[in-house]
């Protein structure tokens, strides 16, 4: 399943979201469209083994209208600077649905950190720390947790920032250990942020979480969170995969079973009692709800046709691409797009920023009150728009996020005309 073309897909989109946002001035788009900064760079490391590697590596700092740029970074062997390109506009995107003083950025390393060691994977974000230092900060750009990147690695990259530019500056990056600045509810923000949004959306409709069943693609921080909080409240998760095999049980997964395995470094692959799939087979399991938790570019037009779930909750960035937008659409499948399902972590990382810039501690209970707040306000807004256009989800959150960019762009100039570059 091709990553290529994610940028293009969102610049598309963007386009049919204007329409619907009566969006006309095609300068205006260009700007929204248009990265800010594109930020390249070599990693050299030194292997355990003595010799030397040099990985290619990317920041890209998409829109800082509504405020310092802000997205996570990836290390995956696929990461292109298209793939970043489009994660980073995403996160433009999101930020602006839920309505938090931020913009959008993402950064990645073409690297298959499985073939790491620890000390070369300290070594590697270190080593790219140094390289975009310069360029990113509290009040500039901040960077946070994605695949194969977790509150470690955030550690470092804080420390190495500090390092560098001679400061003490948690707020730099987002999704740090709590020992380290980093705030209660961050692990479990996306998955409680989908969960809301599923929650106030299935409720709309006279249905319930309690009693559904439920398909997982990624075992991952967004995957096994939403496994865990579904399974609490009633739902059965029939099908789950990480990037090794998919594992299926009609009568229900023991979701804390495969929490712990995977917690002490297990895969789906080496668990005994079930027998193994393709990892993409549970996005065609027999289920109420289909969560894509792993990567981009998955439910497509060749196999839009064999979802079975009659909603989708995206969880990852991207999951399903516009031609199979409209197959789901015809087929009456609900999608729940990522610029609103997933935007529990980047809000979750908004509070974090808050509480170093303010030199606060929340309580779990407080940020995740907060979180339930503003994530229900998105998609009440969300939903009144795409009801009232009869538009997609996806476009009615794109058309109100594009809206918000605008004012912000228009803003920038006394006389509203639009300032081409600072
Ligand atoms: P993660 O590294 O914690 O987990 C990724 C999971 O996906 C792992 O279980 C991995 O084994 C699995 N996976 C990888 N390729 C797969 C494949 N082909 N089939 C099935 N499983 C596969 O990453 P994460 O943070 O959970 O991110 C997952 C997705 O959610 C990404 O698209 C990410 O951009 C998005 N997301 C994450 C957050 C966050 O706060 N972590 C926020 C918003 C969006």
């Amino acid at each position: 399943m091709s990553t290529d073309g994610a940028f293009d897909r969102f610049t598309r989109t963007v386009d049919a979201a204007a329409a619907i946002a009566g969006i006309k001035d095609a300068r205006l788009l260009e700007r929204i469209k248009t990265p800010e900064r594109i930020h390249e760079v070599s990693v050299p490391i030194a292997r355990d083994d003595g010799s030397h590697a040099i990985f290619t590596a990317y920041r890209v700092q998409h829109s800082s209208a509504r405020g310092p740029y802000k997205g996570g970074i990836r290390y995956h062997p696929n990461v292109s600077l298209d793939e970043v390109k489009a994660l980073a506009a995403w996160m433009s995107i999101k930020t602006a649905v839920v309505d938090i003083p931020l913009g959008g950025g993402k950064g990645g390393i073409t690297v298959d950190p499985k073939t790491l060691s620890r000390t070369e994977l300290e070594a590697l974000t270190r080593s790219y720390t140094e390289r975009i230092w310069r360029v990113i900060g509290p009040q500039v750009d901040v960077p946070a947790p994605d695949v194969n990147t977790n509150s470690q690695t955030m550690d470092w990259i804080a420390h190495e920032y500090g390092r560098q530019s001679r400061t003490i500056s948690p707020a730099v990056v987002t999704g740090k250990s709590l020992a380290h600045g980093g705030s209660a509810g961050r692990d479990t923000a996306t998955a409680q942020g989908g969960f809301e949004v599923l929650h106030d959306a299935l409720g709309a409709t006279g249905e319930s979480i309690d009693g559904a069943t439920v398909a997982i693609q990624g075992f991952g921080n967004a995957g096994a969170n939403a496994a865990i909080l579904l399974h609490r409240a009633g739902a059965r998760v029939v099908a789950a995969s990480d990037s090794t095999a998919a594992v299926f049980a009609a009568d229900g997964l023991p979701v804390g079973r495969l929490v712990e395995h995977k917690a002490k470094g297990g895969s789906f692959a080496d668990l005994a009692d079930y027998e193994k799939r393709p990892t993409e087979d549970p996005l065609f399991a027999e289920a109420d709800i289909l969560v894509p938790a792993a990567l981009e570019g998955q439910i497509t037009s060749a196999n839009a046709e064999r979802v079975r779930a009659r909603w989708i909750l995206e969880l990852a960035n991207g999951p399903t691409t516009p031609e199979a937008d409209a197959i789901l659409e015809r087929r009456r499948v609900n999608v729940l797009p990522d610029i609103l399902a997933n935007a529990g972590g980047v809000v979750v990382s908004y509070y974090e920023w808050l509480q170093n810039l303010h030199t606060e501690k929340w309580l779990r209970e407080e940020v995740e009150a907060r979180l339930a707040v503003t994530m229900r306000r998105a998609y009440e807004r969300v939903s009144e728009l795409a009801t009232f256009r009869r538009a997609s989800f996806r476009l009615a959150a794109y058309a109100i996020a594009i809206e918000r960019i605008v004012a912000a762009l228009r803003a920038e100039s006394s006389e509203g005309r639009i300032v081409l570059g600072r």
